[in-house]
């Protein structure tokens, strides 16, 4: 039972943490094509990462997701995977990756205890990929989903960032991609997270709703009840075992169910994806060092500062300045 309940009652049962702010990708929504990261003395250390994971679980978290940036692109990432893995109480533990490294780990993260995996895809077509994420190489990361495939994950998902003008042509194609691969795909709107100059949110926003009905053009969507814990909305197709979900802070709001925070990669516990609500545990950890309770502490006492609700508009407001890698999606 979690002993993380917010001043709305919501009880805390699901930690996302950043690993890394550094990508081997400058996807067009979530970096610039410049970046600067962070300094390496600001980022958790393997064992920090390892302490805070262990104090969540112990305060009754059930659910980790390890996220960045690219979690798989972070030195000695097996290592803290193995540590998360050996967890006791943890019911669910996933990774959202880009995929290009899945060739490497797959195997080695399903052997640690990893069950889930989101892996994200927003084209098929190479030079579009390429666009889109600007260094990345789609065959590699088509490589990487079979990877997954073959270690023996009990659901993979993809998640895809769906533009208007830029790959809302391919909703079917990743929908047939799905079905072939016999896995789980995501829609996702996209959010207001940091400056990207690149393209204007406003011109590129397609809702949920809209890629929804061009689904339906083709596979009629039963409502599921399921739930993975997630923001994700279900639907079945009556013909796939795919799942069909669709993420959207806009157009629905998931609040009131919210059983969420994040932890960024410099142990800033943010208590809401779309407020800047935050404390510091990084300051708790290097105070003192290797102890879990002051950290346990600290976290129990951030609970109050979680917001009834995010205000995302699709007015092209950037309310947040942090980008996306640094929050972890
Ligand atoms: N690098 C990994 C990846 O791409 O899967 C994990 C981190 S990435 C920040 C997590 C998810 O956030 C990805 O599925 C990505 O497509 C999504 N994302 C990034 N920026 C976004 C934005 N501005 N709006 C909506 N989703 C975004
Ligand atoms: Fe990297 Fe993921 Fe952001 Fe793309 S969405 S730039 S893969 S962190």
């Amino acid at each position: 039972m979690s002993e993380l309940i917010d001043d709305f009652d919501r009880r805390i049962k699901y930690v996302r943490i950043s690993v890394t702010d550094r990508c081997d990708f400058r996807c067009v929504y979530c970096m610039s094509e410049e970046m600067t990261f962070l300094p390496r003395d600001q980022v958790l250390s393997i064992e920090e990462l390892s302490l805070v994971a262990r104090a969540f679980t112990e305060l009754g978290v059930e659910k980790i997701r390890l996220t960045g940036g690219e979690p798989l692109v972070r030195r000695n990432i097996d290592e803290l995977v193995n540590n998360i893995g050996a967890l006791e109480g943890l019911r669910d533990f996933t990774m959202t990756t880009n995929g290009a490294q899945l060739r490497r780990y797959a195997s080695s993260l399903r052997q640690s205890g990893m069950q889930r995996l989101n892996i994200s895809l927003d084209s098929l077509n190479p030079e579009r990929f390429k666009e889109l994420t600007r260094t990345g190489n789609l065959e590699k990361v088509i490589d990487g989903i079979r990877a997954a495939k073959e270690a023996g994950f009990e659901r993979i998902k993809l998640n895809a960032v769906i533009l208007k003008g830029r790959n809302d042509d391919e909703i079917l194609d990743l929908v047939d991609f799905a079905r072939d691969e016999e896995i789980d795909i995501s829609f996702i709107e996209e959010m207001p997270l940091g400056n990207v100059s690149e393209h204007s949110r406003e011109e590129t926003f397609c809702s949920s709703d809209e890629v929804r009905s061009i689904i339906e053009t083709r596979y009629p969507l039963l409502h599921s009840t399921e739930n993975s814990g997630g923001p994700s909305r279900y639907y079945r197709m009556a013909d796939s075992h795919s799942r069909i979900g669709f993420i959207s802070p806009h157009s629905h709001n998931f609040c009131d169910s919210c059983n969420r925070v994040r932890v960024t990669c410099e142990g800033r516990l943010l208590l809401c994806l779309g407020n800047e609500h935050s404390t510091d545990l990084r300051e708790v950890i290097r105070q003192n060092p290797g102890e879990i309770e002051p950290l346990k502490q600290k976290i129990r006492d951030s609970m109050s500062l979680k917001p009834h609700r995010h205000h995302f508009t699709t007015d092209g407001d950037v309310q947040i300045v942090r980008f996306m890698n640094m929050t972890g999606g």
